[in-house]
């Protein structure tokens, strides 16, 4: 059986392997600590990225305060591996999904989550109601601030829902959460700066009404990679959500630049040679994901192509040195989330050897 372990060479680990540069992810940590924890705003870093407890628990050591997860079925893995300071930052509706809600709460009363009706918030209290627990759970009023995705309309609709979870014994308002997904990923630092202090006025007014309402917002939370530097800076915001930053991928190195490093790759193997300048590798659509182009080859000198499920190809111009059959590359991933939720491990090494290997805990929970 296949065990690679603590003390192996980078260079003896299987491909495709994921493999994480330690001196590249800490110093990523670092850079985001120094930068956000002096405005005072408190970091739950999204861990719908890392998928890792061990990781969550790094961060927090660095600073943070508790943990993001996007579904509930990451938080279900990943309170249960010791870390359970979590907001689920995705509704949670169905009758199935509600009860596996309130079996975690029952277990782990850290647990908040985000709600953006008031069809979803009734079920929820009902089945709290019923269960027995108390204690009501801590809930964040989700807001669109320009997504689109999910999240109750800033003015009168935020209000009315407010009012409605008001009424409900087993959920306590603790504050609004607004997410400007949309914005991440703008090439464009100035336009993203100008549009995330648009959304951000709409939350921190919606935080206000809510106040004046009477609701003790406590949380105002929002954020990510992109934006976060921009979200400290606005009066009232004072949670921010980013995750991609710890490895960071192609796609977010274009748009935000080189401020955090590529500190995580796909090690794989050069399997066959097809012509003088043109070979294959053993990491196609089932080790890199292609939703946000293709990913690229750590030397920049060879260039990427899918090849299917398994395999890629490496191309190359004249006078750069061959790849040849055996040889191994890294290959910096271009959307780093769905490409970790490919994996089952984490080898991270320092210098090329190993010094820690942690599983990707809630690798494929997407309910
Ligand atoms: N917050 C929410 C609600 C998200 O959905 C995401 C990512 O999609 C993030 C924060 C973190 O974003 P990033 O990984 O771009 O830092
Ligand atoms: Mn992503």
């Amino acid at each position: 059986m296949y065990n690679p372990q603590v003390g192996d060479k980078v260079s003896d680990l299987d491909t495709p392997s994921m493999i994480v540069d330690l001196d590249l992810m800490e110093a990523n940590i670092k850079k985001l600590m120094d930068k956000l924890l002096p405005t005072g705003v408190n970091i739950r870093p999204h861990l719908k990225t890392t998928k890792s407890a061990v990781l969550a628990q790094k961060l927090a050591a660095a600073g943070a305060k508790g943990g993001c997860v996007a579904k509930l079925s990451e938080a279900e893995v990943i309170a249960e591996a010791g870390f359970d300071d979590l907001l689920i930052t995705c509704e949670i509706i169905g009758p199935v999904k509600v009860k596996r809600l309130v079996a975690l709460y029952q277990k782990h009363r850290k647990i908040r989550i985000v709600i953006d009706s008031a069809v979803g918030a009734t079920a929820i209290n009902d089945a709290l109601a019923a269960s027995g627990i108390e204690e009501p759970i801590c809930v964040l009023v989700d807001l669109d601030v320009g997504l689109h995705r999910t999240g109750v309309a800033a003015g009168e609709p935020a209000l009315a829902l407010a009012r409605h979870i008001g009424g409900l014994k087993h959920l306590k308002i603790i504050g609004v959460q607004g997410y400007e997904g949309h914005l991440q990923h703008l090439h464009d630092r100035a336009d993203r700066e100008q549009q995330c202090l648009a959304s951000m006025k709409t939350l921190t007014e919606t935080a206000d009404a809510l106040r004046q309402a009477g609701f003790d917002i406590q949380v105002v939370t929002t954020g990510g990679t992109g934006t976060a530097e921009f979200c400290v800076t606005v009066p009232g915001v004072n949670e921010v959500q980013p995750g991609s930053f710890i490895f960071m991928d192609t796609d977010y190195r274009n748009a935000v630049g080189r401020f955090y490093g590529n500190s995580l790759t796909i090690l794989s193997t050069v399997v066959s040679k097809q012509g003088p300048r043109a070979v294959t590798i053993d990491a196609g659509l089932k080790s890199l994901t292609t939703d946000s182009g293709l990913a690229e080859c750590k030397d920049a000198r060879y260039a990427y192509g899918v090849l299917g499920d398994e395999q890629g190809s490496l191309v190359w111009e004249e006078g750069t040195p061959d790849l040849d059959v055996g040889d191994v590359v890294e290959m910096i991933p271009s959307h780093i989330d769905p490409t970790i939720n490919l994996h089952d491990f984490y080898y991270a090494h320092r210098n090329g050897v190993v010094k820690e290997i942690w599983p990707v805990d809630s690798r494929g929970k997407v309910q």
